[in-house]
């Protein structure tokens, strides 16, 4: 970073946020898009392709209203600590594997939503194939193909002069009461950066969902324009980065 850089958000902004949700799961478009739709707030979805099809129609129209549809691998790989990811296993995967997992989601995404992703999210926020010694990291093939790689369950804020887009540190927001979230809000506003929060169901489900008053809050005080809180898209904000940092 050069000496003494500055960096500005938009419009006199303060802060980013960008809302995101994993897996394509139907709650996301039953639920959550005409909250999304009624407040104006444009999100990143990372979609699973063998979901797309239970919603397919509402896919296509969320992303011809502006949402996100970015790749989060075609069978989402994680480590074998998970009981129900132990015959896909990131410790049994490749490099070469997870370069077709993500070109292969890429091509069912282009197939069946009609939009070519820009951005992806690590399946589990985890971003390593292999296992000792012979572990390689997969964030490279990640940066060659996506502005942008979002981590699951990371504890900071991203700084818009020094964060690295191919791990962009994205905050678990799942099961949280907005006054938990609102804290994150607090801190990103505080250090100017931007906050990438990352859900999955929305509703009234047992576990790894956003309520829906949660969603209501948050794009109500984060579309507020007396707030000076820029909320949009990883590609919107990612992109605004990559062009103004330097
Ligand atoms: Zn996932």
């Amino acid at each position: 970073m050069p000496q003494g850089a500055v960096f500005h958000w938009p419009a006199g902004k303060k802060a980013a946020i960008s809302l995101t949700f994993d897996d394509a799961r139907s709650s996301q478009v039953d639920a959550g898009l005409p909250i999304l739709d009624r407040f104006g707030v444009k999100a990143t979805f990372y979609l699973s392709p063998n979901n797309i099809a239970v919603r397919q129609d509402a896919w296509r129209k969320a992303a011809a209203h502006g949402h996100e549809m970015g790749n989060h691998t075609l069978t989402h790989p994680c480590s074998a600590n998970f009981v129900w990811s132990r015959s896909n296993a990131l410790e049994d995967k490749t490099l070469y594997d997870l370069a077709a997992e993500m070109d292969r989601a890429d091509e069912v995404i282009r197939d069946l939503v009609g939009v070519t992703p820009r951005t992806f999210a690590y399946p589990c926020g985890q971003k390593h194939v292999g296992r000792g010694e012979a572990l390689a990291s997969y964030v490279p093939l990640v940066a060659r193909r996506f502005l942008c790689g979002r981590g699951f369950r990371d504890e900071s804020i991203n700084s818009p002069l020094l964060c690295d887009l191919a791990q962009v540190m994205g905050v678990d927001s799942d099961d949280h009461a907005y006054e938990r979230l609102s804290l994150w809000i607090d801190r990103a506003m505080d250090e100017e950066g931007w906050l990438v929060l990352c859900s999955h169901d929305i509703g009234a489900f047992s576990r790894q969902a956003m309520a829906i008053e949660v969603l209501e809050e948050l794009c109500q005080y984060c579309s507020d324009p007396d707030k000076l809180i820029w909320i949009d898209t990883v590609t919107a904000v990612g992109s605004y980065i990559l062009k103004n940092r330097l």
